[in-house]
């Protein structure tokens, strides 16, 4: 039998007989020097997703082997989405592997932002999740913002031995791995990135210069993320691409603000006070009283409320969450979306979005 070949792309074997299965190539694929699967050389040339066979299980199984090797555990999230881009139960997974934290997509953040402020967040959100990491970074893998530390940090703590790269899908795995390779070889874009969650399918295995390896782990599939419930060009639009422009609003009691027709906030209670959105520049945010709120939505949605940009398209049942924020200012989030920064203390709100889109609220990270 002749050695198996994986996909340059995404890692996975590659095959040539069932073109409805992963890691499908055509025969005459196998004779380049670099083989890449239908799936990646799709993503690549025509920027088309096509739907995956593996499911959540087979993520979690993959990921599981980590806690069966010794090896130092790069976690990988977005800044932007922090919880929704949060793997569940990553601890227990990885055993009692060392576990670096890296914060991607810090040039969505206002340059104003204070890093330390924001680090120590971090720290402190996944203690209470359950996570210990040896370190909190941040960097941008797009925009090459601290790269090299991160580069170093992973040298410094693994300690002779291998490293693995996890993280929800779309954190920036592949385009931080790209980056380091290019870093050392010059070479651009041998993953497969995308603007669409899903694209890493398998280990990918990079060597290091000690004879142990790099491994890009196959994205965890977050399901509360609003990624998953919108069509790929209206992601575009809700997906910062820049750095976020903050929109303060003055708001008295009893007013709404509409993200598209994605999401709601009612400020219900608490006197004159200004919300701050953090949302993507092009997502178009509508005021209105909060007694008008429903026939809006009822009315606009897929009109003036967009995305979704069509009327017809049908979201889960937008789903009600109540806060009331005491001493201390807050953050109200739609994972994937954004946030919004409830100014003041002493305050009522009510968020609404699609059924199955996590909404939280935390202490403000800017
Ligand atoms: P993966 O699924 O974790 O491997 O994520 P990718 O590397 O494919 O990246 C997912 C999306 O996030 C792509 O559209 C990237 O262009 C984008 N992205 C990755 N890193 C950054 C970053 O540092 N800043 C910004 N703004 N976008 C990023």
């Amino acid at each position: 039998m002749s050695d198996a070949i994986f996909c340059a792309g995404c890692g996975i074997p590659i095959q040539t007989l069932d073109k409805k299965q992963l890691g499908y190539a055509p025969p005459s694929a196998l004779e380049r020097e670099t083989v890449i699967c239908q799936r990646c050389f799709r993503l690549k040339h025509y920027h088309e997703i096509q739907d995956v066979s593996l499911t959540d299980d087979d993520f979690l199984k993959m990921l599981s082997k980590i806690g069966q090797t010794k090896a130092l555990v790069v976690n990988i999230i977005d800044i932007f989405d922090f919880s929704g881009s949060w793997v569940p139960g990553l601890q227990r997974l990885v055993g009692k592997n060392p576990i670096l934290l890296v914060g991607n997509k810090v040039d969505l953040l206002p340059k104003s932002t204070n890093k330390n402020k924001l680090k120590n967040w971090m720290q402190h959100e996944v203690k209470e999740l359950g996570l210990k990491p040896l370190d909190v970074l941040l960097m941008s893998a797009e925009k090459k913002i601290g790269i090299q530390e991160v580069a170093e940090a992973i040298d410094y703590y693994r300690k002779g031995q291998d490293v693995y790269i996890v993280g929800c899908t779309n954190v920036g795995k592949s385009t931080f791995i790209n980056q380091l390779i290019h870093q050392v070889t010059g070479e651009e874009e041998v993953i497969t990135t995308s603007n669409f969650p899903g694209t890493t399918l398998n280990f990918i295995d990079i060597p290091l210069e000690d004879g142990h390896s790099l491994y890009d782990t196959p994205g965890v599939v977050n399901h509360h993320q609003v990624a998953h419930y919108i069509q790929d060009r209206e992601y575009k639009i809700v997906m910062p691409k820049k750095e976020i422009k903050p929109k303060v609003f003055q708001l008295n009691e009893a007013q709404t603000l509409f993200l598209g027709g994605l999401a709601r906030l009612d400020y219900v209670r608490g006197g004159r006070r200004s919300l701050v959105v953090y949302v993507s520049n092009d997502l178009y945010i509508h005021r209105t009283k909060q007694e008008n709120a429903d026939e809006l939505y009822e009315n606009q949605y897929g009109e003036l409320l967009k995305p979704p940009s069509d009327p017809s398209y049908k979201l889960p049942e937008m789903k009600r969450h109540d806060f009331v924020i005491k001493d201390d200012e807050m953050d109200i989030v739609f994972s994937g979306l954004g946030w919004i920064t409830v100014k003041g203390t002493d305050a009522h709100v009510t968020a609404y979005a699609p059924d199955g889109i996590g909404v939280m609220i935390r202490k403000t990270i800017i």
